[in-house]
């Protein structure tokens, strides 16, 4: 057994048995593991809140070779955001930014995930509810381009030919990008990509603050994230708490105040 001392996060958390809940952390040394955090519902358990949603610390793993959970022996808790917890706006929005980094937990192989995804909530966690959104999918276009699946923009993703910049072109998830004229009339697929959006989109990957328009623009680009995330997955599995901050924002008034 190895024993492991990083700065983690925690992504998601559940209860396990009667008495100890199972944790999945992005650490910034071994990617995203599972571990169990036994007697974490005691009472008086070592853990206290320290490892509830979104807290950022250094956890101590000891790491099992030879199975996928291993044990969380202590968790130093340096951060909690419980801004997080306080505006439905942003909890939506930090859950869904969660899900995309557990789901692709397996493309992460370093701390790029950790570092990407504490960078996102804690700039969710000062939004106020009517950036969260912007922020929010800025935030998980940087963790997609971390973990090196960004979609082309400027070129063809299927022929490589250079594409003008202000032209509406077409965007094939499959293809992972936008398509020329010539590749876009080849195939069925894809959907209109307006020349603002991809503007928009490319100041995200860039790591450049870009603010949406009308609810319109806001949801079409969540929908775009996610049926992009969807399509890279490619197993068929819904993005749930995508699927739940959509529907969140959706009905989100510009009155709520957080
Ligand atoms: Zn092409």
């Amino acid at each position: 057994m190895r024993l492991l001392e990083s700065d983690s996060l925690v992504l998601h958390s559940f209860d396990y048995r009667e008495t100890s809940r199972i944790v999945r952390i992005a650490t910034r040394d071994a990617g995203v593991l599972s571990v169990i955090a036994r007697g974490a519902r005691r009472p008086k358990s070592p853990f206290g809140s320290a490892i509830d949603l979104f807290t950022s610390g250094v956890a101590h793993v000891r790491v099992n070779p030879a199975r996928d959970l291993h044990t969380l022996t202590g968790f130093d808790a340096t951060r909690s955001r419980s801004e997080l917890a306080g505006s439905l706006a942003r909890f939506t929005a930090a859950s869904a930014v969660a899900e995309l980094c557990l789901r692709f937990a397996n493309e992460d192989d370093s701390g790029r995930v950790h570092d990407a995804a504490t960078s996102v909530l804690d700039a969710i966690g000062v939004a106020t509810p009517d950036d969260v959104p912007a922020i929010a999918l800025a935030g998980a276009w940087r963790v997609v381009a971390e973990l090196g699946f960004a979609p082309s923009l400027d070129q063809c993703a299927t022929c490589h030919a250079d594409l003008v910049a202000d032209e509406p072109v077409t965007f094939d998830h499959r293809a992972g990008g936008a398509l020329c004229a010539r590749c876009a009339r080849l195939g069925p697929r894809g959907r209109l990509f307006p020349a603002e959006a991809r503007e928009t989109l490319r100041a995200w990957l860039d790591g450049t603050e870009s603010a949406l328009g009308d609810s319109s623009t806001r949801r079409a680009h969540q929908r775009l994230l996610r049926e992009f995330l969807e399509e890279h997955l490619a197993d068929g599995k819904p993005l749930r708490a995508f699927a739940t901050w959509e529907a969140q924002s959706f009905s989100h008034a510009p009155a709520e105040h957080a």
